[in-house]
């Protein structure tokens, strides 16, 4: 019995950019201690109050099935968030809330492409997304960012490549160049979507993540709230990952074809674990600003250990739990640079090659390890490429 192409597609034929990171957790499978700078995963686990919270109401009976686009309360304390955060007018009829973030891109492309529709997307890219592009029936196509422009994409790239797609995901701050697109730069995505009819899907699961200036969504420029759907996730803001609890704002006609869909895929997202993130959401602002500030800090310590060499270059990073470095001084490839230091000093990065074309001779760091490890693994690193160059 054969699977379906579709499914079979997925991965798309080639290679996924995770070897690195499968070869890290061999080593440590067999006991190698090896400093992992790869995951985009907290170094903190879910704060206690949010988990009693969890437990309190699974205690108290809400483990039945939940209302499928998201309890009342919950959609009103998103759609209140990111009204306050983007000036658009948002109620809970512009919200569903859905099983994490990456549920979310899916049921968002699966609600904007027909078979075979072209969906654009940004080079460097979130592993996932030619992936998922390809699960929702798309077309993978992606427009790449250039490194010399500190990757913030060109519309007139975008624009090259719009005629007759459907759609354009963009990620701001992004993983994996931890960049922070410009207003510029998003109003050029905005004029392209509108001069070819394109949805414009913004990923914005770290918008709590912002290290200069505050975020901006592309969905509160002009015209762009009608044909954008904005992903939303706790993963990162609340260090909820685990809990798989994220949401899609759109055009409440939109909503109303995702309840659609989830009613007949996820069948929405538990009650227990809605409760615990509106308790969580209910935290405010400053509690948002302390799951963030360790990735602030270790952005300050990497950038101090930048300053002090020139081999090494950061791409200007804004946001984001990650750096994106510039490692061709080198004369390697971002793959043969992670693999010489996993092998030499036992310290996991990605290439950036896994994550497009377009960050060839890089590679990613996450900041997701103690401050004095991280300190001393990003020295390493620095040391290691000055002694290759
Ligand atoms: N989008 C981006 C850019 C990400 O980096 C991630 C996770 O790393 C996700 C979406 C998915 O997050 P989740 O499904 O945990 O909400």
């Amino acid at each position: 019995m054969q699977a379906s192409k579709r499914i079979s597609n997925i991965l798309g034929g080639g290679s996924d950019g995770w070897e690195v990171f499968l070869r890290a957790r061999q080593m440590i499978a067999s006991g190698t201690p090896v400093t992992e700078l790869t995951i985009g995963e907290h170094d903190i686990r879910t704060a206690a109050p949010i988990l009693q919270e969890m437990h309190r109401t699974a205690m108290a009976g809400h483990t039945g099935y939940a209302a499928v686009p998201g309890i009342d309360s919950l959609r009103d304390a998103v759609a209140a968030r990111v009204q306050a955060q983007s000036g658009v007018p948002t109620t809970r009829g512009n919200v569903i809330i859905t099983p994490g973030g990456q549920a979310a891109l899916f049921a968002a492309h699966s609600a904007v492409l027909d078979p075979g529709d072209t969906a654009l997307y940004i080079d460097p890219y979130y592993a996932t997304y030619p992936g998922t592009l390809r699960a929702a029936s798309g077309t993978p196509v992606a427009v790449q960012a250039r490194a010399s422009d500190a990757f913030q994409p060109r519309a007139a790239d975008i624009a090259a490549l719009a005629a007759g797609a459907k759609s354009l995901l963009v990620n701001s701050p992004n993983n994996p160049t931890g960049v922070v697109y410009s207003r510029e730069t998003l109003q050029g995505i905005a004029e392209v979507c509108q001069t070819h009819d394109l949805w414009l899907i913004s990923d914005e699961v770290y918008d709590t993540q912002i290290w200069e200036g505050a975020h901006l969504s592309p969905r509160a420029l002009d015209g762009m709230a009608e044909r954008t759907l904005v992903v939303g996730s706790m993963s990162k803001s609340h260090a909820m990952t685990g809990s798989r609890i994220g949401w899609i704002v759109g055009p409440e006609d939109m909503i109303e074809h995702l309840t659609n869909l989830a009613t007949h895929t996820t069948y929405g997202v538990a009650g227990f674990i809605q409760d615990a993130a509106l308790f969580a959401l209910a935290q405010g602002a400053d509690f948002e600003t302390q799951i963030a500030e360790p990735f602030r800090r270790r952005r300050d310590i990497a950038l101090d250990i930048l300053r002090a060499q020139n081999v090494v270059k950061s791409v200007p990073n804004g946001g984001a739990m990650y750096m994106m470095l510039d490692i061709s001084a080198t004369g390697m490839d971002g793959e043969a640079f992670a693999n010489a230091l996993l092998d030499a000093h036992h310290i996991a990065t990605m290439p950036g090659e896994s994550f497009g074309a377009a960050a060839a001779g890089h590679i990613r760091v996450a900041m997701t390890i103690e401050d004095n490890a991280f300190a001393t693994a990003m020295q390493t690193l620095c040391d290691f490429a000055k002694s290759r160059t």
